[in-house]
């Protein structure tokens, strides 16, 4: 596995290769990514992945800072499962200088869920998969990129994103790695205690409820949609979560589903300081 830090050196390498599949990350790898990286051995000519904790899309009192960082373990798992190339910028590489042009995603989209509680987030992502798409893509006619369904909202911002501006490159999506309870694997699951731990996969288990209850309502889900997220929000709440939403939405554009829509369940809530989120398809 080669491993580069400058956007030159990654395009040195790169530019004799072929097309490449491309695994964005934040590093503290676990086994939902290295799900990713399989699918991009399989499905590309050339496994890229990257690791870089992208400050832009953190807010002040987020934890970009104590973001868990684990360089050695996550270069292994990477190599093991097929990398071939591992581009792992400073922050000096990506952002030289303060990044002033940014992408804003549709408001429409990008507003909602998690955009309401975390402004400017997509902006923050947008921003850096553009700069990263960049680094990999550039020169090439086209390529893969494999994102994870764990952030639902996150894969349908960057498949418009990408379909806004034409890029070449296909966007493949995978289905979120799970621990045997149900937990939904997540880098911050590390900040869990052992006995928040025992509690995480509440959340998921309150996504299946909802979504139960959702698909039992039938027709009547517009007129009882709210109730029904009310009382998930409230059975979530008296365990001890701090619930930031519990939403059923219709998976084309994440609005409220109208009958007939295919919905997916969305959720995210904390517990104690960790923010988990987690949806379901249903
Ligand atoms: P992150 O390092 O959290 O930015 O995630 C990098 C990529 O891994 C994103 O496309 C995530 O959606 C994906 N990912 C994170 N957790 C999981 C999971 N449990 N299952 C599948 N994909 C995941």
């Amino acid at each position: 596995m080669h491993i580069v830090h400058s956007i030159s050196d990654l395009r040195a390498v790169l530019g004799p290769l072929g097309r490449p599949a491309f695994v964005p990350t934040m590093g503290n790898l676990h086994d939902g990514h290295i799900a990713l990286m399989r699918r991009a051995v399989q499905l590309g000519e050339v496994p890229v992945a990257s690791i870089f904790v992208n400050r832009l899309q953190f807010l002040p009192h987020e934890d970009f800072d104590s973001y868990p960082r684990t360089w050695d373990a996550d270069c292994e798992r990477l190599a093991a499962a097929g990398c071939q190339v591992l581009f792992a910028p400073r922050e000096r590489d990506l952002y030289p200088e303060p990044q002033t042009f940014k992408i804003l995603p549709d408001s429409q989209l990008a507003d909602l869920l998690e955009g309401e509680f975390r402004p400017g987030f997509f902006t923050g992502v947008c921003t850096v998969v553009m700069k990263l798409f960049s680094a990999v893509f550039a020169g090439k006619t086209s390529g893969i990129a494999v994102f994870g369904q764990k952030d639902y909202q996150q894969l349908m911002v960057v498949r418009r994103m990408v379909q806004q501006f034409t890029l070449p490159i296909d966007i493949v999506a995978n289905p979120t790695e799970r621990a045997p309870d149900g937990l939904a694997l997540s880098s911050r699951n590390g900040y869990l205690s052992a006995s928040e731990r025992a509690e995480a996969v509440a959340l998921s288990r309150a996504l299946r409820t909802l979504g139960e209850a959702a698909k039992a309502a039938g027709d009547a889900l517009p007129a009882q949609r709210e109730a029904l997220e009310q009382a998930a929000r409230a059975q979530l709440d008296a365990r001890g979560w701090q619930t930031d939403y519990l939403s059923v939405r219709r998976r084309s554009d994440l609005l409220a589903p109208k009958p007939g829509d295919a919905l997916v369940v969305l959720g995210a809530a904390r517990l104690g300081p960790t923010r988990l989120i987690d949806n379901l398809e249903i």
